[in-house]
């Protein structure tokens, strides 16, 4: 088979009749009909001087129309999904950064974005949706020539997105048609994904994750991707039960809420059994894998992912037992090493920074020399994560390093008291983050969701952590939430935590 490098060439692989995009209660798109689709889509987008390099922007509801124009605008224009929950200033931010040619907004949709763009002077196309899932038509834009017009080749940017913003401000990253297909090809591969394979997609797709992990990479397989408006727990059992999809992708803190109603749904389970579950983009805690994987009756297989890299670097792999809790698996894809401040490669057993190399991976940030120097070390790109190699090849995080708390002269990795603390009986999700202290630095905090119908004080919650943990690494502080504030993408966010609950030391 030829190596495949475009979107154009990963769609072509598709059996024409087989569903490509599926959406509960409409048609299926073939692969057929989403090739037609992203020809058209090329054609009209050519047609009002859109073409290759042009960055067009779309704010749509998650659903198939999003998974559709994200694949056809690629095929000859450059994809930049965008939050729909953005506000207007952010909207004009983006739009400005990202030097939008075009926005396509769902006809009849309320969205800041159109009177942002109308002030900017950016084209606003209105998506009219067809009666397949994801078929749509493009209206709006006044006619012209597009300089580039055509189907994009493996060095043009399919997909510009933003990082999550998780430790600083979101950075713009570039992704070739090079870059997505291969991460595309990489995650079928360590999934075994085929024809047969549905994956339920309950991530936003103005994300990676959902981008790559669900959309792509069911197509790379020959299979379909079966969209919904984003992740709500009734939701999900409600169309596990009515769509019987082979699996699904998501964020730890999805899957815990998931978790926490699989014995009331146990008979739904039972009926839709999936081949695998994944998780991936934050720390999935090994009591968490372990008890979804029971719930589930399948491998629960942790991923590690990042925006730059097209999404996955390592998993753990398919076969059962080959899973490893709390460990985020073998290299899958690109190279993954490890490497110390001066740029030395460590042997194995060694704790240093996690780079990647490969065909995966972005040439680089946009318009942001600063990171870009700092992010590439002799052709490797620095995640900015810290970790290990374990004996058997599986990479073990040890956090990240803009995370890490600096408690006096002691670092604390938070990650490993989240760990500790989710071990806990009473405890459904910790975590752990810094409070920032007069003469420490830091001193070491913990918020904590507890299970439904259960109770620990914070009293007991430190002397489990004092069993497991050095003295430094106890959290001084616990305090007990509802619900844990959340990123955009699903992320808790750790930095600023203890400021916006107004925790002091
Ligand atoms: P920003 O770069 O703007 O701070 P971000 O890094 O959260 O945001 P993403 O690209 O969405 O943006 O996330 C990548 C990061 O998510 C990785 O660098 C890593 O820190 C974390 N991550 C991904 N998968 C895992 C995992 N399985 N376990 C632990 N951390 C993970
Ligand atoms: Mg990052």
């Amino acid at each position: 088979m030829p190596a495949i490098s475009t979107v154009a060439e990963l769609l072509a692989t598709g059996a024409a009749d087989r569903p490509a995009i599926r959406a509960p209660e409409r048609p299926p798109l073939s692969y057929a009909g989403l090739r037609e689709l992203a020809a058209g889509t090329i054609a009209s987008l050519n047609a009002i001087g859109i073409g290759r390099g042009d960055r067009v922007a779309i704010v749509l509801p998650n659903g198939p129309e999003m998974a559709a124009s994200f694949v056809a605008i690629a095929g000859g224009a450059t994809t930049a999904p965008l939050n729909p929950a953005y506000k207007d200033e952010e909207f004009e931010f983006y739009l400005l950064d990202l030097k939008a040619r075009a926005l396509v907004v769902q006809q009849g949709a309320e969205t800041p974005a159109r009177g942002v763009a109308q002030r900017l002077g950016v084209p606003v196309l209105e998506l009219v949706p067809g009666t397949a899932a994801g078929a749509f038509t493009l209206v709006g834009g006044t006619p012209g020539a597009a300089t580039s017009p055509g189907a994009a080749g493996p060095d043009d940017v399919a997909l510009v997105l933003h990082t999550s913003g998780t430790t600083a401000r979101p950075k713009i990253v570039p992704l070739s048609h090079t870059n997505v297909t291969a991460s595309a090809g990489n995650i079928a591969r360590t999934l075994a994904l085929g024809p047969n394979d549905a994956c339920l997609n309950v991530m936003p797709l103005f994300h990676i994750h959902g981008l790559i992990a669900a959309t792509l990479a069911s197509l790379a397989g020959g299979g379909a991707v079966i969209c919904t408006p984003g992740f709500n727990a009734l939701r999900f059992f409600a169309l596990l039960d009515a769509e019987k999809p082979s699996w699904y992708t998501a964020v730890p803190t999805m899957h815990q809420t998931i978790l926490a109603r699989a014995e009331r749904n146990a008979e739904i389970i039972a009926r839709a059994p999936l081949r695998f579950i994944r998780s991936s983009s934050a720390s999935l805690p090994a009591q968490a894998m372990k008890d979804l994987s029971a719930a589930f009756n399948a491998p629960v297989l942790e991923s590690y992912g990042m925006t730059e890299a097209s999404h996955q670097m390592c998993s753990n792999p398919l076969p059962p037992g080959a899973q490893k809790p709390g460990i985020v698996g073998l290299p899958a894809g690109p190279e993954v090493a490890i490497m110390d401040d001066d740029g030395t490669l460590l042997p194995q057993g060694a704790i240093g920074e996690v780079v990647i190399r490969g065909p995966n991976v972005t040439k680089g940030y946009e318009a942001n020399p600063e990171a870009n120097a700092k992010a590439f070390t002799k052709g490797w790109f620095r995640t900015g994560d810290q970790g290990m190699f374990d004996a058997d090849g599986y990479l073990m995080l040890t956090g990240r390093l803009k995370e890490l708390i600096k408690r006096g002269g002691e670092q604390v990795s938070p990650l490993e008291v989240d760990g500790v603390l989710s071990d806990h009986p009473a405890v459904a999700q910790a975590l752990t983050f810094g409070i920032p202290h007069p003469m420490l630095g830091e001193e070491v905090g913990a918020a904590i969701v507890l299970r439904e119908g259960m109770a620990v004080t914070e009293r007991e919650l430190r002397d489990h952590a004092a069993k497991h943990l050095a003295d430094f690494k106890v959290p001084r502080k616990v305090v007990f939430l509802d619900e844990i504030p959340k990123g955009a993408t699903g992320k808790l966010m750790r930095i600023g935590l203890a400021e916006k609950l107004g925790i002091k030391a």
